[in-house]
Parts: C-alpha cells; sequence; structure tokens
C-alpha cells in the first residue's frame, strides 16, 4: 500500500507527475470504502472512454472532482495539487500573485480564487474544543490608531483570539472576527470553542464578567502601568503579533475585511500545525478536505464566511 501522503517535493513531483495520478488519489479520499453513486448509492460502476465514473444501476455519470471544491475546474487538475501543495506546506502562506507566477496561471484573479477556495478547506467540522487553561482576548486590525475597546476602534476588525497554554508552551489555537467586544458576542465566541470546565484567563474587561456563570473557571489578570499584555497574557500577545507579521509579510499590510476569516482561519491551520514533523501531512490533510467539500461558485466566494 502507498503511503497516504508525499513527505517532501521530490517524492511530490513525482507522484503526481499525471492528471491519472492525481484522480486516483482524489478517488481514494473522496471514496474511502470504494466508490460510491451520489445519486442513488449504488457502488458499481464502468469508466467512460473520457475518465468519468458510470454508475451500473442508474446510470449517472460523474467525474471525481464533481461536487468538489475542483467542481468545474477547467485547469489540469496537476495544477490545483501543486498549488495546494504550497499552500498547505508553506510556512507563512503564499498570496495571489506569487501564486499566480508559480503556476503560470493567466489571471491573478484565478489565483485568488483558488487560494480563497483553499482556505475554505482549512477548517475541519470534527475538530474538538479547547480546553485546559485558556487566554483569550481580542485585537483589533487596520485603522490608523492604536485605541482600544472605545473609541478609534470603530472601524478596525475586531478578533477574537484564544490560545491554550501549556506551563510555558502554547497549544491550539482559534480566532474569529467579532463585531464588537460586547459581552454577548466574546461569550459565545468561548462557548463554541472552548470546553465547559476550562480555565479561562482574560484582562478586566468586563465583557469577560459572566463566563463563570457559563461553566467555566475565571481567571482574571489585571494590565496595570508595570505589567504589560505581554507579561499579562503572553500568548495572546505571541500570536497576535505574528499574524499580524504574516498579513505585513506575505499580504503586505492589505487584507480585504470582507474576507478576514477565512485568512484567519488558514492562519489557525498552520499555527495548530506548527510542530507537525511531515509538511505532507498537512498537505494530505487539506486535500482531504478538498475531495469532500461542497463545490464553491465564484458568486460564493464573494459572501464573507460568517465563522
Ligand atoms: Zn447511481
Amino acid at each position: 500500500m502507498t503511503e497516504q501522503f508525499p513527505r517532501n517535493e521530490i517524492e511530490f513531483d513525482s507522484r503526481f507527475s499525471s492528471e491519472q495520478a492525481c484522480f486516483d488519489y482524489l478517488f481514494q479520499l473522496r471514496w474511502p470504502e470504494g466508490f460510491c453513486c451520489s445519486r442513488c448509492g449504488h457502488i458499481k460502476y464502468w469508466m467512460t472512454s473520457r475518465g468519468l465514473y458510470l454508475c451500473r444501476q442508474c446510470k449517472h455519470q460523474q467525474s471525481v472532482t464533481a461536487g468538489t471544491i475542483f467542481h468545474g475546474t477547467r485547469k489540469p487538475i496537476r495544477l490545483w495539487f501543486k498549488a495546494l501543495w504550497w499552500f498547505s506546506t508553506s510556512k507563512n502562506s503564499v498570496n495571489a500573485s506569487a501564486l499566480k507566477d508559480l503556476l503560470g496561471l493567466g489571471s491573478y484573479q484565478t489565483a485568488w480564487c483558488w487560494l480563497q477556495k483553499l482556505r475554505t478547506c482549512t477548517v475541519f467540522n470534527d475538530r474538538s474544543k479547547l480546553s485546559g487553561n485558556i487566554e483569550v482576548d481580542e485585537f483589533y486590525l487596520g485603522g490608523e490608531c492604536s485605541g482600544q475597546r472605545g473609541r478609534g476602534a470603530e472601524h478596525k476588525c475586531k478578533v477574537a483570539v484564544a490560545v491554550e497554554r501549556q506551563g510555558r508552551k502554547l497549544g491550539r489555537l482559534r480566532l474569529q472576527v467579532i463585531e464588537c467586544c460586547s459581552a454577548e458576542e466574546l461569550t459565545s465566541f468561548v462557548k463554541a470553542n472552548i470546553d465547559l470546565g476550562s480555565q479561562i484567563i482574560t484582562d478586566g474587561w468586563s465583557g469577560y464578567s459572566g463566563l463563570r456563570n457559563e461553566g467555566f473557571l475565571h481567571e482574571t489578570v489585571i494590565q496595570s502601568k508595570i505589567k504589560d499584555k505581554k507579561s499579562v497574557l503572553p500568548g495572546v500577545h505571541l500570536v497576535t503579533s505574528l499574524f499580524k507579521r504574516v498579513i505585513l509579510g506575505t499580504f503586505q499590510g492589505r487584507f480585504d475585511p470582507q474576507y478576514l476569516q477565512r485568512y484567519l482561519d488558514e492562519y489557525v491551520f498552520r499555527f495548530n500545525r506548527r510542530t507537525c514533523r511531515s509538511i505532507g501531512k498537512r498537505f494530505w490533510r487539506i486535500m482531504q478536505q478538498a475531495a469532500v467539500s461542497d463545490p464553491i461558485t465564484w458568486r460564493g466566494l464573494m459572501i464573507a464566511p460568517t465563522s
């Protein structure tokens, strides 16, 4: 049996050197138990001369890419595989302009669209909530002044952040765009992302005062003139500055607030796998998701994600 994923770029290039090799890999991920007709559930098929799977029972024809994010693509699937390889294995992401050049794609728009689609594959439905000791805070992006929750923050993008603290090390991360820093929004962020009974560490902001009543343990650290955020919430401080660095570096400080959640999702994917020894495993995880994700139309991409 072949490995689930290539371990490095050399293995990747030799393994996915033809369209058929890519289709075979997608087949394995999409139908790990064998073919299953998307219309009637029948398991036997004929292969057509055009490489389509023809259900022997209902005669429905389908390609291995139909109903996935690759649906209807006119580009060779090898290009998608290469895009996904760079996207999943690069340390600090890849921007549309670089992807366009790397793959020789005709337009910036195509590269941008591919990256947006790949970003939607970085969130997994089966991911478990954070647990243990967790720092929670918010940070701001964009805008000129560095004002905190009050005045001046109206035009900035607000992001809620939660990161597990394991002694001096950090565990897993969650980031989510929020409308405002109200108790209602922050509490629902915490409930959606953190296991009940976890110990939550925040600053003294009133938006967190109801966490105890919701079934969490809550520790407040008071930020003073002597103690800055770096010393009271070191985990939050670190991930916030790392994320801002990616936005500044890879994306030259430019991001469209409408799509910020997708960039956050991508960052969380990378962060939570930073210690993963095999870069190929990251490729495999996103490809797995891509093979079963619903297709996204251009119009669908334009609508901002909600979580
Ligand atoms: Zn069928």
